[in-house]
């Protein structure tokens, strides 16, 4: 399998990129790799570099709107995992343009070349921010999608986007939407490495709101590990929900996080919340735990310890990427 990676270099794409040359992910093994990045401020290669001299890999900077290259390493793979995106929706608040280039016009420039090149299959990777918000209950993978974020828009269009090429084209075309992420080498501008920087740093937190927000929580192993199945395994033109197990408000997670760094609520700075800031993500996920075997395997304590840890061991890491 020769498997194109955008955002290869980016906090996800660089965990399946590592996996996948460890031979780590099902149905994987032996998988050539090469990774499409453009090394935005949240793409480091460094992120690769426990994998930078494997065989299997090919590296090319470059921008997934250039539809000449593109289309030029295209065609020497047959399969397709689309992790590029801008990902920061307080980003997107203060400025929309390069949320609608990258995650719309990139997603179609890909999706044409996957087109033109014969492609086995493409994975298209959401989130659950398409759907807005839900006060009870949770989303299926038919619900409505109703974002309320730039952010979330520009993947909601993506996603319709790359949904209408199977429906209008055939191509196989399979669209993944998980839950928040956590693990380690995650830009610190994202809540958990912003607060466990600046706790490790001795310095406040900043906490939107009330901190009543609800999120599910997924670690970017299980994220990683789903990906690829759903790539081998998923059926084209479906959607697939990838939840963790854990709903956690922000202030709970911060409770989590204080402890965590050895801090208490005296550094937490309350502030004035996001603009249209969802309330709960909540997603139904039986899909894929039925069709593909999926389960989450990473239990939250464990994984929130050790992710802690890794920014304890790896300041050398996030401390040039620290922007405040
Ligand atoms: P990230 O911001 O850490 O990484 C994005 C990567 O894309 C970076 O390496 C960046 O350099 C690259 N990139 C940006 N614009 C590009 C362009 N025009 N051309 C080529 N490369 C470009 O993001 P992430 O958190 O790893 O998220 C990866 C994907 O997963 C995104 O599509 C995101 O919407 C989705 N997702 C993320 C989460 C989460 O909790 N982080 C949850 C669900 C889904």
């Amino acid at each position: 399998m020769n498997l194109l990676i955008t955002g290869g270099a980016g906090f996800i794409g660089s965990w399946f990129v590592r996996a996948a040359l460890r031979d780590e992910l099902p149905g994987l093994s032996g998988v050539h790799v090469t990774v499409l990045d453009k090394l935005t401020y949240a793409g480091n290669f460094a992120n690769l570099g426990p994998v930078a001299e494997h065989p299997r890999l090919d590296f090319v900077p470059g921008d997934i709107t250039d539809t000449a290259l593109v289309n030029a390493i295209m065609g020497r793979h047959d399969h397709v995992v689309h992790f590029a995106a801008e990902s920061h929706v307080d980003r997107s608040i203060a400025s929309s343009d390069e949320f609608a280039r990258t995650n719309l016009l990139g997603t179609q420039v890909l999706l044409d070349a996957a087109l033109r090149h014969d492609i086995t299959r493409f994975v298209h990777v959401s989130t659950d921010e398409v759907y807005g918000s839900i006060p009870t209950g949770s989303w299926r993978e038919n619900s409505p999608v109703a974002p309320n974020s730039p952010y979330a828009a520009t993947k909601a269009g993506a996603d319709l986007l790359a949904l209408a090429y199977h429906r209008t084209h055939g191509l196989p075309v399979t669209v993944t939407r998980c839950a928040n992420n956590y693990g380690p080498y995650q830009h610190p501008e994202k809540l958990i490495p912003r607060f466990v920087t600046n706790l490790l740093s001795g310095r406040t937190v900043p906490l939107y709101g009330d901190g009543q927000q609800v999120r599910d929580w997924v670690h970017v192993s299980d994220h990683c590990r789903a990906t690829a199945l759903v790539l081998t395994a998923g059926r084209p033109g479906e959607v697939y929900h990838i939840g963790g197990d854990k709903a956690l408000t922000n202030k709970g997670l911060t409770g989590l996080l204080l402890r965590a760094c050895g801090a208490d609520w005296e550094s937490v700075v309350t502030v004035e919340d996001r603009k249209g800031h969802d309330r709960r993500y909540a997603l139904e996920d039986g899909k894929i735990r039925r069709e593909l075997g999926y389960r989450p395997e990473v239990e939250f304590a464990q994984g929130l310890a050790e992710t802690v840890q890794w920014y304890r061991d790896h300041e050398e890491w996030w401390r040039p990427l620290v922007i405040d």
